[in-house]
């Protein structure tokens, strides 16, 4: 299937690894030019110039805290001055939480509502203008199965991705007479390197592998019995981005090898 991506300018948050650079790459694949922006500039700009050499687009790194509004800003102009335009945001930039509701600060809260929600809501407001100014483009935020099915150590993580997920949908439904697609995506279990990092910490010293203790947790918990490859989810991504889905408004689509426990 022809994409027909060649030449779109996508603006990826949370781009220098895991799901994020994926997703750069796979739209840098099609022919996309893409600006990744991380906390960490430095490997933001390394991963930038890797996507550069290895697709022949144009590849841009930018440091950027997306959960500080100064720092959005900052961004949407070096979108601006560096790219001239945009047709594609992808608002990925996230984390899990670890906390119980009676202990947690109300600081707590307003991070990852600054960093899950205010980051799309900010960037949308910042670069929808630039795709209207080219006549439509593509938004997708990145929530997780958690938005729905909630796990019990992170409620934090669950209501502020159940919010990106309904804020998907409100603005569907204000950007689609501007030819403008609004989607969520809820991934399930994605091997991203974080994902290694914390299974070494856990099973350090203990007699079962990293690599084992996460077998075991695909297993317990998606029908399908294994991780997706961060690759595997950049596909979906990349399709949605592509005008050959352009039916697709304002749903959110489960992509967890069958985690989701309802009929969605
Ligand atoms: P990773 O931890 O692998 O990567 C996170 C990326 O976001 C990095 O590029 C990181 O760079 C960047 N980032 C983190 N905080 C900020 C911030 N405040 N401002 C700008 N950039 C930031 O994450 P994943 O690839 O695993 O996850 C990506 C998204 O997918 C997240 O929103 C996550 O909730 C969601 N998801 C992941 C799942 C999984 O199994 N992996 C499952 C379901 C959903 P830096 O640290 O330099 O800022």
């Amino acid at each position: 299937m022809e994409l027909e991506l060649a030449d779109k300018v996508a603006v990826i948050t949370g781009g220098s690894i895991g799901i994020g650079l994926a997703v750069a790459r796979g739209l840098a694949r099609e022919g996309v030019h893409v600006a990744v922006c991380a906390r960490n500039g430095e490997r933001a700009v390394a991963e930038a110039e890797r996507i550069a050499a290895d697709f022949g687009v144009q590849a841009y790194g930018i440091a950027a805290d997306v959960s500080r509004p100064q720092d959005v800003e900052c961004l949407v102009s070096e979108v601006k001055k560096r790219c001239g335009g945009v047709d594609i945001l992808i608002n990925n930039a996230g984390t899990g939480s670890k906390e119980t509701i009676m202990d947690a600060p109300d600081e707590k809260w307003q991070y990852y509502w600054d960093l899950h929600l205010m980051a799309a809501v900010r960037l949308s407001r910042g670069l929808v203008p630039l795709m209207k100014a080219r006549g439509g483009g593509v938004i997708l935020n990145n929530a997780s199965i958690c938005a729905k099915q909630p796990l019990g150590y992170e409620p934090i993580y669950n209501v502020s991705k159940a919010a990106l997920m309904m804020f998907s949908k409100c603005l569907a439904d204000e950007l689609i007479s501007d030819n403008i697609r609004v989607n969520c995506i809820n991934p399930g279990l994605v091997l991203t390197p974080d994902w290694g990092n914390t299974a070494r910490k856990l099973t350090a010293g203990k007699e079962i592998g990293w690599e084992q203790y996460l077998e075991q947790i695909a297993k317990d918990n998606a029908p399908i019995g294994r991780f997706a490859s961060p690759e595997e989810m950049a596909d979906f991504f990349v399709f949605l981005c592509s005008p050959r889905a352009s039916y697709c408004v304002g749903a959110t689509y489960y992509v967890d090898g069958g985690w989701l426990k309802v009929v969605a």
